[in-house]
């Protein structure tokens, strides 16, 4: 070699070796030619062992069809190829940086391929930069996870974990224009802690919230997840259950009774009993507005509470029922 050819090498591979990024070359049966000092110092598996070998045998983690059908288009169109972590987290399964900083175990990766045309034009190798891209992965992904908790934050209510009225209310219109379409009965449900005033009166605001929790609590144990709980005010709570009719909600709104009936709350000294009224409107085709639906359960509930409270009431849409 001239000496000339000999500098060129050495500025080249100085280049390979200081490049903060995976450097792969790779021919059409997937032997490795090119392994810079980047791959060397993540996978601890130098050149001279690597090299003239598959990177499968070195890489069995590696899906081997699934990376031959993936690079197919850098060798038979010669376009390049994106992998991004977030399809894939990582081509090679490398150890994290900075493990003290980060929360990854892994090195989260994007690679290009590409091809690399020989002087006689054809392609029988490609190029594979492999970038680490954890710092940002991480980035977005905390950002995402803080949106999550914010969503979250933005529909829950804070004492009961309930939905709040709001975003209830957005998924009880989505719920009550299904109920148009759909054949399945729903039946909406509105409770009300009874002479909740004497509670708060008598042992006081904090003990009023127990009580609520509570209900929140036997709401949540007696429904089912496809049903939609909220707390709708105060100390009333709506609940529109889903695939049951007048019958079926009776059943659920008589468990309800009874245990909240049942149960006592803890308060200092105290152990405080309460009762709650509910009041239950079956979906009918002839409402027009998913208010027009609720306020029945609401009349239902006033209802319950005229005759005596600690009680289920049912009221069914006029025309449905020309007897109410
Ligand atoms: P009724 O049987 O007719 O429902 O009688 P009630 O005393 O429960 O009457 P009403 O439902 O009108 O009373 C609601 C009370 O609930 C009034 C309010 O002070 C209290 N309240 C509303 N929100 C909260 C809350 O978040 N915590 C507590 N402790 N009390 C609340
Ligand atoms: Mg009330
Ligand atoms: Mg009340």
């Amino acid at each position: 070699m001239m000496p000339d050819d000999m500098a060129d090498l050495h500025w080249q591979h100085e280049l390979l070796s200081s490049l903060e990024v995976g450097i792969v070359v790779l021919n059409r049966d997937f032997k490795v030619e090119v392994w810079n000092q980047f791959m060397q110092n993540h996978s601890d598996i130098l050149p001279s062992q690597i090299c003239g070998n598959a990177l499968f045998d070195y890489f069995p983690e590696i899906d081997e069809h699934w990376l031959r059908t993936k690079a197919e288009p850098v060798f038979d169109l010669r376009t390049p190829v994106f992998l991004i972590w977030e399809q894939r987290p990582y081509l090679f399964h490398f150890g994290c940086n900075r493990p003290i900083t980060s929360d990854s175990a892994n090195m989260f990766q994007n690679v290009t391929m590409f091809p690399l045309t020989s002087p006689s034009g054809d392609v029988q190798r490609m190029c594979m930069m492999v970038y680490d891209v954890t710092a940002q992965a991480l980035g977005k992904l905390r950002v995402e996870r803080l949106n999550e908790d914010l969503k979250h934050m933005s529909r829950v209510d804070g004492l009961t974990g309930l939905y709040n009225r709001r975003y209830w209310q957005e998924r009880f219109d989505t719920i009550f224009k299904l109920a148009r379409r759909r054949e399945k009965p729903v039946t909406a449900m509105m409770l009300d802690i009874d002479h909740f005033k004497n509670v708060n009166d008598t042992y006081g605001h904090q003990a009023g919230d127990k009580v609520i929790q509570t209900l929140a609590r036997i709401i949540r144990d007696t429904v089912r997840e496809t049903d939609l709980a909220g707390r709708y005010g105060g100390e009333e709570f709506a609940v529109i259950l889903t695939d049951a009719d007048s019958d079926d909600a009776m059943l659920v709104a008589e468990r309800i009774r009874e245990y909240a009936q049942q149960t006592t709350v803890k308060h200092e000294d105290s152990e405080i009993s309460f009762t709650v009224s509910l009041g239950l409107a079956p979906f009918a085709t002839t409402y027009t507005h998913a208010m027009a639906w609720l306020e029945q359960a609401d009349i239902a509930l006033y209802e319950a509470k005229t005759q005596g409270r600690n009680r289920a009431r049912l009221q069914f849409a006029r025309t449905a029922n020309p007897a109410f």
